[in-house]
């Protein structure tokens, strides 16, 4: 399943001519949306704001993805609101379907009783199958094969401010891996074993937990506060991601899926795509390889960060007072700025 890149003629070096190696050394990336043909007007909403916002200055593709064919009309009405390359897919069972080691009965009662305990989404099967899509396939779609970099978009959210450099440049030129805009405490009902299984994992195989020069350049402080013994719920809040592919196309990375997957906790219990991806790359990537996109302005299910720096709040169109990076209990961007000054 590993990805094999093709060739591509963008790797080509820059004719002695060029005067702007820029223009020759593209960054190789796009914008990945998984989304239902119902949801056609809430990723209109979406994909016009970041076309005003950024994307008519750049003109990066944008990737669709969904596990029912794309209906005529949902592929006229998003394609017209852009000049940028489109494609569409649809998921194969093995991306989105039951893996062969799952027990369906037992993962059908465990949603009985999730769902009996009031935790969000816990009766929903589909809701398990995108988790565990975005934890461990996206990234190899064939129709990412092309990429480095992704910016994951979704339906009905909102962006509020003027971004006027290239995003992805920026990741590619600072080494950054992974950027946000959100962090959030879990519902740990939701994951009541993913940590042990991390730990599991990582006694295993030892050599896939980055040694960093010294302990202060790891994002570990982020997802434990106590040094390691339990998940202390913080994570990056994934349905916003500025990120590069190879992060998650790596065979450390692939190694942890796998282990993960095997233990069913995507089915038995409700693991979100968002710790396991916080977790892994606390684990995997240094933290000067994470960045805050504190200048994207962004809106999802009532949550907001709203850019309060005098430097970026001109070009935002939201109040500063809605921001949510420092709502008590909830956000974990305090933890991070912590971490990341220590
Ligand atoms: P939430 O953000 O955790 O509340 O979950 P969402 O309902 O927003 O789902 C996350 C993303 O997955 C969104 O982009 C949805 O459009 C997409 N999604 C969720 N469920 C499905 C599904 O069953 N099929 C498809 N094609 N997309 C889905
Ligand atoms: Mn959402």
């Amino acid at each position: 399943l590993l990805t094999m890149h093709s060739f591509s003629p963008m790797k080509m070096s820059p004719p002695p001519y060029a005067k702007t190696p820029s223009v020759y050394d593209p960054v190789r990336a796009c914008f990945v949306i998984l989304v239902r043909n119902s949801e056609l007007e809430g990723i209109r909403s979406t994909i016009l704001q970041i076309e005003q916002t950024f994307n008519s200055k750049f003109h990066y593709p944008y990737v669709f993805l969904n596990d029912d064919y794309f209906t005529d009309e949902f592929i006229e009405r998003t394609k017209i609101l852009t000049t940028s390359p489109v494609s569409y897919g649809k998921l194969d069972s093995q991306m989105w379907g039951y893996p062969s080691f799952i027990n369906t009965t037992y993962a059908a009662e465990q949603r009985e009783d999730m769902a009996s305990k009031g935790v969000p989404y816990g009766s929903s099967e589909s809701y398990r199958h995108m988790c565990r899509f975005q934890s461990g396939f996206f990234f190899r779609h064939r129709l990412l094969d092309d990429y480095d970099y992704y910016w994951r978009l979704e339906p009905d959210v909102g962006f509020h401010c003027d971004i006027d450099y290239d995003v992805f440049r920026f990741m590619r030129d600072n080494d950054k891996k992974y950027g946000f805009t959100m962090t959030f405490t879990e519902y740990m009902d939701t994951v009541p074993t993913l940590w042990n299984t991390v730990k599991e994992f990582k006694s295993r195989y030892p050599e896939v937990v980055k040694n960093w020069p010294s302990k202060k350049d790891s994002l570990e402080q982020f997802v434990t506060s106590d040094d390691g013994e339990t998940y202390n719920s913080c994570h990056f809040w994934s349905n916003f991601e500025i990120a590069a592919l190879d992060l998650w196309r790596s065979n450390d990375y692939l190694k942890l899926f796998n282990y993960l997957d095997r233990s069913g906790g995507f089915f038995y219990e409700r693991w979100g795509d968002a710790p396991v991806h916080s977790i892994a790359a606390a684990m995997m990537l240094r933290k000067d390889q994470f960045h805050f996109f504190n200048d994207i302005g962004y809106t999802h299910t009532g949550y907001t960060h709203c850019p309060v720096d005098p430097s970026f709040r001109d070009k935002c169109n939201c109040n500063p007072e809605t921001n949510f990076d420092y709502d008590p209990g909830l956000s974990c961007y305090p933890v991070y700025k912590r971490v990341i000054q220590s």
